[in-house]
């Protein structure tokens, strides 16, 4: 059993000009100790798939499917069991740590506020964990920052006093969500070294969640690829990023600004992510993809398992121009 599993997860929101299908038929599996990486453009359904684990969708949304964490069925939790599940297991360390901290509260209040509720620890014993947890994410003089306010602090600092207010439980799982996309390039590696000492040492499960394809190859161990609310393409992040097998993730790389493109051109993806208002019929990727065929317009390509634990939702290998590979590997049973 994984720590997290989720089963053809579908996320529906009623509007006045009818239901919109933000995700659909998400699958996804994250082991203790791994970092799950979850890519794609804004509105791919990324943060909505990460926010449903903790119960957090927006008020009226509709969900199928199952998530089960630690074998519990999440989408069946009552609201208490819910929170405690938020409080306690998992975790979550959005964007900007700035909106995260609250600015008229001290660092230590805001510390140790999880560790009573939660634990039901002492008001020193609180205390005293708390200046551990500033230790372990490295923010210098820490028995000193728990009397400081939020903004004393840097934003990779605020960053690190956000993660350490997500640790403070223990969780077994931390969700972060883009966490690094709004510090600059030398703290955005603190941060993402920081995650990866801290799944190794603690055995915490991890879901990344980035459109950057970048800071997936440094730190994901496998990773997912989404567009217009499905999984589009999965498999272990080296091997997706070296040879990607669905045309919207080579597009990405190739929009990479920067990294190894192998001499290639920078070339932006054309058009805009489809949105659930007005998603194409067929594969919703299909007014986009330099690999469109006709029957791209009315087919929605399935998810296939390819070889080598991989899988991608289009016939054509990006690689090849054709379908050749994975009709081979479909043959095979790869
Ligand atoms: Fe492109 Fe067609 Fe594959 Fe969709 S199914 S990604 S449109 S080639």
């Amino acid at each position: 059993m994984s720590l997290l599993e989720i089963d053809g997860l579908a996320i529906a929101l009623p509007t006045r000009t009818g239901v919109r299908r933000l995700v659909d038929g998400v699958d996804l599996r994250v082991e203790a100790g791994e970092v799950v990486g979850l890519a794609g453009e804004s509105g791919s359904g990324k943060t909505l798939t990460a926010l449903s684990v903790l119960g957090l969708l927006p008020h009226g949304a509709q969900t199928g499917g199952q998530i089960r964490f630690d074998g519990r069925d999440v989408l069946a939790l009552r609201r208490r069991e819910l929170r405690r599940l938020r409080g306690a297991d998992v975790a979550i360390v959005f964007q900007d740590p700035t909106t995260a901290l609250h600015p008229m509260i001290d660092i230590g209040t805001q510390l140790t506020e999880h560790l009573r509720v939660h634990r039901g620890v002492s008001r020193k014993a609180a205390r005293a964990r708390a200046v551990e947890l500033l230790g372990l994410v490295r923010l210098p003089d820490s028995a000193r920052a728990l009397d400081a306010f939020a903004h004393h602090f840097s934003g990779g600092m605020k960053q690190r006093i956000a993660i350490a207010i997500a640790l403070a439980c223990e969780p077994r799982l931390l969700i972060a969500d883009e966490p690094t996309t709004a510090l600059d390039v030398t703290v955005q590696a603190g941060i993402l070294q920081l995650l990866d000492r801290l799944r190794r040492e603690t055995g915490m499960g991890v879901v990344l969640i980035t459109h950057d394809l970048a800071v997936m190859n440094v730190t994901a161990d496998r990773l997912y690829v989404m567009y217009a609310g499905r999984i589009v393409e999965e498999g272990a992040t080296r091997g997706v990023l070296d040879s990607p097998r669905h045309p919207y993730t080579r597009a990405l790389l190739d929009a990479l600004p920067e990294g190894d493109r192998h001499g290639r051109p920078l070339l932006p993806i054309p058009g805009e992510p489809a949105t659930p208002e007005a998603r194409p019929a067929g594969c919703p990727f299909h007014p986009r993809c330099v690999h469109a065929r006709p029957e791209c317009s009315s087919r929605v390509p399935e998810l296939v398992t390819l070889a080598g634990g991989r899988a991608a939702a289009c016939p054509v290998d990006p690689l090849r121009g054709d379908g050749s590979s994975v009709e081979l590997a479909r043959h095979r049973g790869g």
